[in-house]
């Protein structure tokens, strides 16, 4: 049988770089791909992660905004280990108001990744979406109609991506609030996320009934990095526990599946 993988994107600092630690910690039973952009700083920290004795981790570029990149990260999990076990979707940016450049990466970035790499993910493999809690607050401020979209447990990937880019459209003509939208395009960004969280679950529910597959969506809190900065409440390692926990459900168990989930809790959505 091969090795078990588990990657995680963005992983060179923050958040990801906590994850990719705290899987190892968890004793995840094979290689740890640490991915991220820019190659310097994912070799800088695997370097760092080597000297404290955190043997299993392996480098692998992603920029996640490049669809060639997830395909030629595709190709090698598939010839070195013959699919994949964990995929951590963590990569995100907070350019509040830059609604493209920001729907580019968090929402299209995500999708791009899961396209090239759900198809290839094992039996009892687990998808971890790393989302914010602020995707439940910008749901709220949005307009009756398009909550009742993004709640609709119907809702198609394709009307999903008509919805984000419907929001860029209106954002760029400084008209998002009268058409209902909520007034952060990191907020909206991670709706998508969320919700995209919620119809690939069921996807995988209909087409991979019997393979055991969990994905779930995400908050890791309000975490000290460099998106919230010092005055957040939690370290990092704080804020990996629960996207680690996501990623180590064990074998057998039905739920949370197409949840958000922080504090290890489900959330209403
Ligand atoms: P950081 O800014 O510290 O780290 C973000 C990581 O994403 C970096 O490694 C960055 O790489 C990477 N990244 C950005 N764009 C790309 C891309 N195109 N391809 C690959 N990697 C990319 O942020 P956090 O660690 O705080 O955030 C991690 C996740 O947690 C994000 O999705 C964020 O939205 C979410 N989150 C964070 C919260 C917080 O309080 N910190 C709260 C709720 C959610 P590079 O170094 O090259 O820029």
């Amino acid at each position: 049988m091969s090795k078990k993988v588990v990657v995680v994107t963005g992983a060179n600092k923050g958040v990801g770089l906590a994850i990719v630690k705290g899987l190892c910690k968890a004793g995840f039973n094979g290689d740890v791909l640490l991915t991220a952009r820019n190659e310097k700083l994912g070799q800088e920290a695997i370097s760092g992660l080597h000297s404290e004795g955190f043997k299993n981790v392996v480098f692998h570029q992603l920029d996640i905004c490049d669809q060639g990149s997830s395909l030629k990260l595709k190709k090698f999990l598939e010839e070195k280990y013959g699919g994949l076990d964990v995929l951590i979707n963590n990569a995100g940016i907070a350019f509040k108001q830059q609604a493209e450049v920001t729907m580019r990466t968090n929402f299209w970035g995500t999708l791009w990744v899961c396209h090239a790499l759900l198809p290839i993910l094992k039996p009892n493999a687990r998808v971890v979406n790393v989302s914010s809690f602020v995707s439940k607050k910008c749901l709220d401020q949005c307009s009756p109609d398009l909550q009742a979209k993004f709640r609709n447990k119907d809702l198609s990937e394709e009307e999903l991506c008509l919805l984000m880019g419907e929001f860029v459209q209106a954002a760029q003509a400084g008209d998002h609030a009268a058409q209902g939208w909520p007034n952060s395009a990191y907020g909206t960004t991670k709706i998508g996320v969320t919700v995209l969280s919620k119809i690939q679950a069921r996807v995988l529910s209909e087409k991979r009934p019997g393979d055991g597959i969990l994905l779930n969506a995400c908050c890791p809190g309000w975490v000290r990095t460099d998106m919230a900065g010092p005055k957040a409440t939690k370290s990092p390692e704080e804020g990996a526990v629960t996207p680690v926990y996501l990623a180590m459900l064990p074998e057998g168990i039905k739920e949370p599946h197409g949840q958000l989930v922080w504090d290890k809790v489900v959330q209403e959505w």
